[in-house]
């Protein structure tokens, strides 16, 4: 059994402090009633790319089925186990919550597929070679990458500046990866700023950390759920799988004539509480043993929240399992394939013709225009856009 968790009482001196924040690009105000990271939450919750998350898929297209996990919802999850173990190691909540719900703002539509489309698109375009204006990224297309773009500069609310101007720990934390020619584009741009530990070996923040940890536990945990329920997967080829059958055992020994739905929620159930257990416990761990104690000592530190050696390992295996069975499934494959040609066949329409997309409002490359245009789309928009302008009809 885990140790008993406080419930969030004592705030760690490894937390981020909304008092210390780096501060916004653009200096405001402080908000009467609402820390920075309350504030920054806020703003992403009333963007426009957060409410496209509805439309995009996860791992399901959007309109196969009502009930699978979609951006928004996967968001939501991560959000709330993010903010049920920052409670318990004292770390920020608010932060926590602001990075899961725009962790994913920069997804294309159709997933993975769709970005690794766009991704192509942008590399095998006659112009890559063309030096990018300043204030546009370099090379492909990175969705993490995309994501911190839509937050600084391609949602358009407010009067002064562009994006939504968060706060530097807020935008570290969208920034879970990053190429080394970004990285340093970043830099360039923003000396010290979010590209510089990509370039210095330092981590981020323990609410950046657990943001991302609590992202890979909801997917794994979501992904079981959406794969049964859409018969790719089955509860007996998931007894191959350690994490799950471990709960899946311990609850029919529990309740013996259990089966289906029940039997998959309860076990799914249990594992999730196990591995945000796992996960306190080994934290405080870490935290202890590396004798951690401030911000600034995580950011010199190797990533400390974590998993314990066996989570790690068990968590690898379920996501080995999810991607040879259910990601790698041909019907997935299949319309995954259709998705990829969407993404395709709108980039090369767009370049063809610019004038069958917006104008730009900002200084930036044709092909950045129109990675950022499709970067944006729901999936059902994406699917009548390619219609539109090719004639075709790739999705019922
Ligand atoms: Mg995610």
């Amino acid at each position: 059994m885990p140790a008993p968790v406080d419930g969030g009482l004592g705030r760690s001196s490894a937390a981020c402090d909304p008092t210390q924040s780096r501060g916004r690009r653009y200096p405001e105000a402080p908000a009467p009633t609402r820390n920075d990271f309350q504030r920054d939450r806020d703003r992403v919750i009333h963007s426009t790319a957060f409410r496209r998350l509805v439309y995009k898929t996860q791992v399901f297209l959007n309109h196969e089925g009502d009930l699978f996990r979609t951006r928004l919802t996967h968001s939501l999850e991560v959000a709330q186990l993010g903010r049920s173990i920052a409670r318990s190691l004292g770390l920020n909540e608010d932060l926590v919550e602001a990075i899961a719900l725009a962790h994913d703002l920069g997804h294309t539509p159709f997933g993975h597929a769709g970005q690794d489309a766009l991704n192509a698109c942008l590399h095998e375009d006659p112009s890559s070679s063309d030096a990018a204006p300043v204030g546009e990224p370099q090379g492909g297309f990175e969705h993490n990458m995309q994501s911190l773009r839509v937050v600084d500069e391609l949602e358009e609310r407010y009067p002064a500046f562009n994006g939504l101007n968060l706060t530097f720990e807020t935008r570290e934390g969208i920034l879970k990866h990053c190429s080394r020619a970004n990285a340093q584009w970043l830099e360039a741009q923003e000396p010290g700023g979010v590209g510089h530990r990509f370039l210095h070996g330092q981590s981020p923040s323990l609410e950046a950390q657990l943001a991302n940890l609590a992202d890979e536990i909801a997917y794994n945990a979501h992904d079981i759920d959406d794969g049964v329920r859409s018969g790719l997967i089955s509860i007996e080829q998931l007894e191959a799988v350690d994490l799950f059958d471990r709960y899946r055992r311990q609850t029919l020994a529990q309740y013996p004539h259990l089966r289906g739905r029940r039997l998959l929620f309860e076990a799914i159930r249990r594992m999730l509480s196990d591995q945000v257990y796992d996960v306190i416990a080994a934290t405080r761990n870490a935290l202890q043993q590396a004798g951690v104690e401030s911000v600034e000592a995580v950011r010199q530190a190797p990533p400390l929240l974590r998993f314990s050696e066996s989570m790690r390992a068990d968590s690898s295996t379920l996501k080995r399992f999810l991607m040879a069975q259910l990601y790698r499934h041909p019907k997935v494959q299949e319309t995954t394939a259709r998705a990829r040609t969407v993404v395709a066949d709108l980039y090369q329409a767009y370049r063809h013709d610019p004038q069958a997309l917006p104008a730009p409002t900002h200084p930036v490359s044709e092909r950045r225009h129109v990675a950022d245009y499709i970067a944006g789309m729901t999936d059902r928009f994406a699917i009548r856009e390619h219609e539109r302008l090719t004639g075709q009809r790739l999705f019922a």
